[in-house]
C-alpha cells in the first residue's frame, strides 16, 4: 500500500506542477467560476460541448495544490467524453475520496489516473478542494447554452 500511496503522490504533484489543458478555451459552449471559502480556492472552467460530447474543456486557476491537480485530473479525464458519462465518473471520484481507493487493485488504479484523489481521503478537509472542480462542471452544465 506504501508504494501505491507514493504513486498516487506523484501523480497529484505531477498534476499541479505541469496542469493539463490549461488556459482560455477559445470559443466555448459553457462557462462557470467555482470557489471553496474553506481554502480561498478559485477555478474557471470553460468546455466546448457539440452533440452531447465535451470536444474541448480548459481551466483556470489561483488554488492549493489538491484543488488545481483535481481539476487538471479532470479535464485530462473529460476531453472527448459524451455528457453521460459524466455522471459515473463522478461517482467514481466520490468514492476515491471517500477513500474506496484501497480496494481497488493496483492495476485499476494505473488505469485512472483519478484514483489517485483517493490519497486525499486520509486529508477531509481537502477533500473540498478536491471536489470543487466537479461542483463547478455540473453548474457550467446546468446554466446550458452560453448566448
Ligand atoms: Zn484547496
Amino acid at each position: 500500500m506504501a508504494d501505491l500511496q507514493e504513486l498516487y503522490q506523484t501523480i497529484i504533484m505531477d498534476h499541479n506542477k505541469r496542469p493539463r489543458h490549461y488556459g482560455p478555451l477559445e470559443p466555448f459552449t459553457h462557462r462557470a467560476e467555482g470557489y471553496n471559502p474553506i481554502c480561498g480556492d478559485k477555478i474557471e472552467l470553460r468546455l466546448n460541448v457539440a452533440g452531447k460530447q465535451i470536444q474541448a474543456i480548459q481551466f483556470e486557476s489561483a488554488c492549493c495544490a489538491i484543488c488545481k491537480a483535481s481539476t487538471s485530473m479532470m479535464v485530462d479525464a473529460l476531453q472527448g467524453k459524451a455528457l453521460e458519462e459524466i455522471g459515473s465518473l463522478r461517482q467514481q471520484v466520490d468514492q476515491y475520496l471517500q477513500g474506496g481507493g484501497e480496494e481497488i487493485g493496483d492495476a485499476d488504479a494505473l488505469d485512472s489516473e483519478l484514483a489517485a484523489l483517493s490519497g486525499v481521503s486520509k486529508f477531509p478537509a481537502r477533500v473540498k478542494c478536491a471536489q470543487l472542480p466537479w461542483q463547478t462542471l455540473e453548474k457550467a452544465l446546468n446554466r446550458g447554452e452560453a448566448d
